[in-house]
């Protein structure tokens, strides 16, 4: 069997799910689809939620119902009959509008995967019926009921050995050759929904890939492939159409969008490769990820990794241990969740390039009690693969660079945002 994954634009128009069906309809062999929430709902369910929490459940239901009517208009316009389409995804709607009427948002991380993880459901039910009504005979299934994990909300670990048996239960490919469930989302052992982590439905497809031994993992996507930088932000791009799993994670890891840098793991622990390839166009070749490739990559690669902080810590006391506050200020870095994104240490201070995220001041507030804290916002990490003179001339001239940090093959400069 295979994994295919459709991420939120490419489910994000009833256009989108047409040409779902139509990709779908020429595959011969088994196939499990994971698919995102549609288009931009985890964001507008992000909005829902924080109406909720401020106990505002008027204006969290005024939000919601903007979420209904975007997948109403779909609906509408994807299916010839659309009651059929509305009386699946109803009942979750029902379900989700009174949990926001009645519920009490005591924890915001457990909330936000209760609420948040219904965009999911909402596009795989739809998805799922549509492509029945379009002949496409299918399995919807509820990841909530299958993928185990831990009880970290948010940025959940999964159990593989209990997850792998619900899943080969559920997903017998002697009663259906094609199952449907949701990227982004499982629930711990006593049945509370979690989340994987922001845009993990990527992660998600590599996990049903390991534990369901795909052949391959394919991730549709809105590119022609891999490319050697984005090419919103870079001119000149060139494809690249084979990368090796370390090449994957080591530009996933520096912020390239492509795919969720947890996806390479489980993928790579089985050795299924991964093909990104571009959801307009099924018949390009797109790029694949493997263990080895034919040659290396002999284009240099930028990633930009946007809105960065650079924080800045020296021991209060001036006792410095390295070590010691080191491992401090990682332990309080970690707790509240700060992604790293560079480190930078001193005689006398530690600087470290962190996301920018609602974490930030919490972790900020506690790195106060031992160090003295300073930091600079509004910043980008360029890094750059494969470096020579004239492109690390071309991505950083003009610009105030911060801080540098070099090897032979990679070069990483964080700089000022322009504008
Ligand atoms: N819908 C989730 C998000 O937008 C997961 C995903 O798209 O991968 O973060
Ligand atoms: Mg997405």
């Amino acid at each position: 069997m295979k994994v295919y994954k459709f991420g939120g634009a490419s489910v994000r128009s009833a256009d989108g799910i047409k040409n779902i069906a139509k990709i779908v309809s020429q595959e011969t062999e088994n196939l499990f689809i994971v698919i995102s929430a549609m288009g931009k709902t985890t964001n507008a369910m992000e909005v829902v939620l924080d109406f909720f929490m401020k106990a505002e459940h008027e204006l969290s239901l005024v939000k919601f119902i903007e979420v209904e009517n975007f997948h109403i208009d779909i609906i509408n316009e994807l299916f010839v009959q659309p009651e059929k389409g509305i009386s699946v995804v109803k009942p979750y709607f029902d379900e989700l509008r009174m949990l926001i009427r009645e519920g009490v948002g005591d924890e915001y991380d457990k909330w936000y995967d209760r609420l948040v993880s219904y965009g999911e459901v909402f596009s795989t039910i739809i998805i799922s019926t549509f492509l029945t009504e379009s002949g496409i005979n299918n399995k919807w299934l509820d990841m909530r009921k299958l993928l185990v994990t831990d009880s970290n909300y948010r940025e959940a670990n999964v159990r593989m050995t209990e997850s792998q048996i619900n899943l080969l239960d559920a997903a017998d490919f002697k009663k259906s050759n094609i199952f449907i469930g949701q990227g982004f989302i499982g629930a711990n052992i006593i049945g509370n929904t979690t989340t994987l982590g922001r845009e993990g439905s990527d992660y998600s497809a590599a996990l049903v890939g390991n534990l369901l031994e795909a052949e391959s993992v394919t991730i549709w996507k809105d590119v022609p492939g891999i490319l050697n930088a984005d090419p919103r932000l870079f001119e000149n791009t060139v494809h690249i159409p084979e990368l090796t799993y370390l090449d994957a994670v080591e530009l996933a890891y520096s912020g390239a969008q492509i795919i969720h840098p947890k996806t390479i793991k489980p993928l790579e622990n089985k050795n299924i490769p991964l093909f990104v390839r571009p959801f307009g166009n099924p018949s390009a070749t797109g790029s694949v990820i493997k263990a080895t490739t034919e040659k290396p990559i002999d284009v240099p690669v930028l990633i930009l990794r946007k809105n960065q902080v650079l924080v800045t810590i020296r021991p209060r006391d001036f006792s410095f241990v390295l070590e010691e506050s080191l491992s401090k200020a990682f332990a309080v870095m970690n707790k509240h969740r700060l992604k790293v994104s560079l480190i930078q240490s001193s005689a006398i201070s530690i600087s470290v390039c962190v996301d920018n995220t609602r974490y930030l001041s919490g972790a900020l507030d506690e790195l106060g009690n031992d160090f003295k804290v300073s930091y600079n916002d509004k910043l980008e990490l360029l890094t750059i693969r494969g470096i020579n003179d004239e492109i690390v001339q071309q991505t950083t001239n003009g610009r105030i660079i911060l801080l540098k940090q070099g090897t032979r093959r990679t070069g990483r400069y964080l700089m000022k945002e322009t504008n």
